[in-house]
């Protein structure tokens, strides 16, 4: 969890803010949208940030704002001037755990110098992925070093590092380059359909659209890790992977 201090509300001057606000800091009178716009920038964050699932604001040493991050971005885009975050999220209300625990509260962080603290909230761990039942740290899927003994574990009970490739790529099929998605467009206005992509695909494979002056509709992106094992390769891309594999 990200626990930011805010001090009291003060006015600024939204030319100098880098969000264009004319006010920051926290005040009894705001809404909670009005507190969020004021808080949740700009802020030094670390790596750390990036893992966290939560962000509660707090102010003189109370829980004030309760955020379900969404994404954590830099205000400068393209990383030049300012090395400040924004952090987006959902807004909580009552009845979710992390705003019955820690709005109107002590803040889980004592006072410190350095207005971004960060708290190991158990609302973020969740069990660890190996089934061994214990809880791992915020935004981790594994206790350290579990991740490895599951994974070994399933290669001896294959025979072996050569086994278990061999299932693998019988099983699920190992086509590394075949690694580029097409977000699927209308073929009228050419816009996203916002459906998921269906297969995936070589670089240059030429399966997807042209407008009218032949410029690509829907732009190729590299598949995520998650496309990589869901989405079937494309057939007619699997036929020349293969052909590039053995230099024909
Ligand atoms: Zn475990
Ligand atoms: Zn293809």
């Amino acid at each position: 969890m990200i626990v930011v201090s805010a001090g009291p509300e003060q006015r600024i001057d939204p030319s100098g803010d880098e969000l264009g606000r004319d006010r920051i800091g926290y005040a009894s009178t705001m809404s909670p949208a009005a507190l969020y716009d004021a808080t949740h920038g700009t802020w030094l964050l670390g790596e750390r940030a990036h893992r966290e699932c939560f962000a509660l604001i707090t102010h003189e040493g109370q829980g004030v704002l309760a955020v379900a991050i969404d994404r954590i971005e830099p205000v400068a885009p393209g990383g030049q001037g300012s090395e400040r975050s924004v952090i987006h999220g959902e807004i909580l209300v009552p009845g979710h755990t992390v705003y019955d625990t820690y709005i109107g509260v002590q803040s889980p962080v004592p006072p410190q110098r350095n207005p971004v603290g960060y708290f190991d909230a158990t609302e973020e761990r969740t069990t660890c992925a190996c089934g061994c039942g214990e809880l791992t740290l915020s935004g981790k899927d594994f206790v350290p070093g579990h991740d490895q003994t599951a994974l070994h574990e399933r290669v001896r009970q294959l025979g072996g590092v050569v086994a278990f490739i061999a299932w693998f790529d019988r099983i699920h099929g190992h086509w590394p380059d075949i690694n580029v998605v097409y977000e699927p467009v209308s073929l009228k206005g050419g816009g996203p359909t916002g459906a998921p992509a269906r297969a995936r695909h070589r670089l240059g494979c030429g399966h997807f659209f042209l407008d009218e002056e032949g410029q690509i509709i829907n732009r190729p992106r590299l598949a995520t890790a998650g496309e990589m094992s869901s989405l079937r390769p494309c057939k007619s891309c699997q036929a020349a992977s293969v052909k590039a594999a053995v230099g024909g």
